[in-house]
């Protein structure tokens, strides 16, 4: 790699300009291609143009653009999808506020029909100016206005025209409060995503993500697998407002950002892109077969899910079950707790589309990295091994009780399971398992059918895996986390990106606790899973099939990858 800011020719006669943060600029045939190199998280291409969502932190900057017909059509449609948000706001509120809490959000969709308004903002496009600015300055304009006027009605409205230009700001912007505006499907860059971003986008309007900071065990990381996108965390680039819109390439196999790629290299991966996907669809002869080797061991083979709508990805992939349904995702992305009633048909949905295939439900593993405003959390030092999880509903049952509730009154609409996450040690079980008897007694006596629920716990601490031979004795089965095992284990958070090379998931001392687990589950006489990233790795299923593992829980776009090698071994 030659030095900073130097030139290098390669023998193809292409030339090199190397630029601090690693990116290189190479020219080949006069086009210039943006190369960048990141981690990859999943493994494929996509080819589409970029989108840069951005944090609400975004100042309005004057910016001048050359085909102002477009910028126009841009504000246009900006106004509509506006619209389309303030219609969805009214119909929320008028049905949890009534009426007069509902009103204002009409009133916001009647001034984006304001004639004045929308051609104050088309005036400064008209000069040369892009969308964003030009709402800014005809906000100002108007807001001095009507602060100005004497009736005290007319002067509220300054507020509104705040609020509306916000909007149309935020939507031209790509800020992601509320996910991404966009007609068709793009690549996402962004400097960092959280989980509660992630799961606002509409996954059909996404190719890939592309972030600059982030690591590849985050559960950012584990939606974009989910997701099956092809995704690059810790790509070393700076985002420039002009990056958005251009046409790149993200691969996923040698972790590499192209923007702008020539003919000839867009060209080359289209063709890896087909060939991916028929790869793809090579695995599919597969549905339908056993998870069974050559010598006859079988093994279930479920998915991990995170929403109701990733059902049917996991059915799609011929999934045995679900071997991890990380609940808390309900909870993110939204403003306050969801309600019981809410819980139920979710988890309803997910065990009739399931049909009886087992479902297992991990309780909520909020905090750590997976924040939400409503639970009113207090900052940490160490968030990882904070406030988190069970510890969290230990302390504040209402909210676990809320959500058994919803369970086991789904309990009857099919085979459901419950997984306790961060599990240290006996005492939190004997709890857990008061608060259940609880809740079951309490349904009964209201009436509710409920079904057979067998009671689990995650082994992803040190501490459950080594004590695992007593917890063994208090519940139904064991699911080897080993994403969280691993971070606890090495002493390596997950979420830093400067550690990725630590990450050693075939570390001796994960895998020696990994055996315990089972050899203690066994002797106890319950079934062992393992439902962390690890279970995808195909390196390890003749491990895991040796070690005596019951069940596999992998994201399902990987299933038929495990379940070919299950066959192979
Ligand atoms: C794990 O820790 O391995 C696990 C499956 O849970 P999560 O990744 O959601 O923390
Ligand atoms: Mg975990």
């Amino acid at each position: 790699m030659p030095s900073e800011g130097k030139f290098c020719s390669t023998a193809d006669g292409a030339v090199t300009i190397v630029f601090p943060k690693g990116h290189a600029v190479v020219k080949t045939g006069g086009v210039y291609l943006k190369r960048y190199t990141g981690k990859s998280v999943v493994k494929g291409i996509a080819v589409g143009r970029i989108y840069w969502y951005k944090k609400q932190n975004y100042k309005v900057v004057k910016t001048e653009v050359s085909e102002v017909n477009a910028e126009r059509e841009r504000f246009e449609r900006a106004v509509e999808t506006a619209k389309k948000q303030l219609a969805v706001l009214y119909e929320d509120a008028l049905r949890d506020l009534g009426e007069d809490h509902a009103m204002i959000f009409e009133i916001h969709r009647m001034l984006l029909e304001d004639k004045d308004y929308l051609n104050a903002v088309k005036n400064v496009i008209e000069e040369g100016f892009s969308g964003e600015y030009a709402v800014d300055v005809a906000e100002e304009q108007f807001a001095k206005m009507f602060a100005s006027m004497d009736d005290e009605y007319m002067k509220a409205r300054a507020a509104d025209i705040k609020d509306i230009s916000k909007r149309l700001i935020n939507i031209l912007a790509g800020i992601g409060e509320d996910g991404i505006h966009t007609d068709k499907p793009v690549i996402v860059v962004a400097e960092d995503l959280t989980p509660s971003e992630t799961v606002k986008m509409d996954k059909d309007k996404i190719l890939a993500f592309v972030t600059v900071k982030g690591s590849s065990n985050s559960h950012t990381a584990i939606l974009a697998r989910s997701m099956n996108l092809p995704s690059l965390v810790n790509t070393q680039m700076e985002l420039t407002e002009e990056m958005n819109g251009k046409m790149a390439v993200v691969d996923g196999f040698n972790g590499e950002f192209m923007i702008e790629p020539e003919a000839e290299i867009l060209e080359e991966m289209r063709t890896r892109q087909n060939q991916w996907i028929a790869d793809l669809k090579g695995l599919e002869l597969l549905k339908g077969k056993e998870n069974v080797t050559s010598d006859g061991r079988r093994i279930n083979l479920y998915a991990n899910i995170g929403n109701v709508n990733d059902v049917d990805a996991a059915l799609e992939a011929d999934a045995g079950g679900i071997g991890l349904l990380r609940s808390e995702f309900l909870y993110l992305g939204r403003k306050d707790y969801p309600s019981e009633e809410e819980q139920f048909e979710s988890y309803k949905t997910v065990l009739e589309k399931m049909n009886g295939k087992k479902v297992i439900i991990r309780t909520l593993d909020i905090g750590a990295d997976k924040k939400v405003d409503y639970f009113k959390l207090e900052p940490e030092e160490n968030p990882a091994m904070g406030y988190r999880a069970i510890r969290i509903c230990l302390d504040r049952p209402e909210i676990l009780i809320t959500q058994l509730r919803a369970i086991y009154r789904a309990s009857s609409y099919g085979t459901v399971a419950i997984m306790f996450p961060m599990i240290v040690s006996v005492n939190e079980i004997i709890r857990l398992k008061e608060i259940v008897g609880q809740v079951k007694e309490k349904l009964r006596t209201e009436g509710f059918q409920m079904g057979e629920v067998e009671i689990g716990i995650m082994i992803e601490t040190p501490a459950a895996a080594v004590i695992s031979d007593v917890l063994a004795k208090e519940v139904d089965f064991f699911s080897i986390g080993t994403n969280d095992l691993t971070q606890y284990t090495l002493a390596v958070d997950r979420q830093n990106q400067k550690l990725e090379s630590s990450w050693d998931t075939h570390h001796p001392a994960v895998l020696r606790l990994i055996k315990m687990t089972v050899d203690n589950g066994h002797r106890e006489g319950i079934w062992v899973g393992i439902c962390g990233e690890l279970a995808a790795d195909t390196e390890l299923t003749h491990t895991f099939l040796d070690m005596g593992v019951d069940e596999l829980s992998v994201a399902a776009a990987n299933v038929l990858k495990v379940r070919k090698a299950i066959r192979d071994i």
